[in-house]
């Protein structure tokens, strides 16, 4: 089973990603996790990818289709992949459409995780101050500055993708809102069939 999760930042699709990769041995593919090691290993494509990360915006289709391509080609014998924070503009969605075709895959699932702005923005400060406290660090594009191009860059780029899954019946939406254990279970109902997009839709 392929999924994806969709939200905008803050949503918490990094944290019901892990979740899911805990209950269900699915494998969790974050672009951004595989960005943020990629800068960290002074690779050209880290540094050239550091500043446009750090400022919020969205890196090249390029560049992420490549990574996506690479990790689907290399791992194997898993309960599926979650696509987390990917795709984020149409094209991405197109080519992943694509990969997943090419290796005779499908997409199974798109979670919309909804989270009302105020709540992310709230969460992502929320974020930063516990890292800094644990004397983790905390990420550049967690400060109010990025974090409002994030959310422009969502409702720009990556919204529209809600009307294409939405289109495609593939789109259910979650309450992103409640306690985390209260989403993963909606989650769980979702990939059980206890939801479906059809049911939903009709
Ligand atoms: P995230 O950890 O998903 O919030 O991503 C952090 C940053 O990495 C984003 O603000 C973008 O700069 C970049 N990024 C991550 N995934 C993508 C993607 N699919 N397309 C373009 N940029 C991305």
């Amino acid at each position: 089973m392929n999924i994806i999760l969709l939200g905008p930042p803050g949503a918490g699709k990094g944290t019901q990603a892990g979740r899911l990769v805990e209950t269900r041995g699915m494998v969790q593919l974050s672009t951004g996790d595989m960005l943020r090691a990629a800068r960290t290993s002074g690779t050209e494509m880290g540094n050239r990818v550091a500043a446009v990360m750090d400022a919020g915006q969205l890196v090249t289709d390029e560049i992420v289709i490549g990574l996506i391509e690479e990790q689907l080609d290399t791992r194997t014998g898993h309960g599926g992949f979650i696509f987390d924070g990917f795709p984020r503009t149409l094209a991405q969605a197109d080519a992943l459409g694509e990969l997943l075709a090419r290796k005779g895959q499908a997409l199974d699932a798109v979670i919309e995780l909804e989270v009302v702005d105020d709540v992310l923005v709230d969460r992502i400060v929320g974020r930063a101050a516990e890292a800094a406290a644990a004397g983790q660090p905390v990420r550049a594009d967690d400060n109010a500055e990025s974090l409002k191009v994030r959310l422009l860059e969502y409702y720009k780029k990556t919204s529209p993708l809600i009307g294409y899954y939405h289109a495609k019946g593939a789109l259910t939406k979650v309450d992103g809102l409640g306690p985390m254990d209260a989403v993963e279970d909606e989650i769980a109902a979702v990939l059980d069939g206890v939801r479906t997009p059809a049911r939903e839709n009709a």
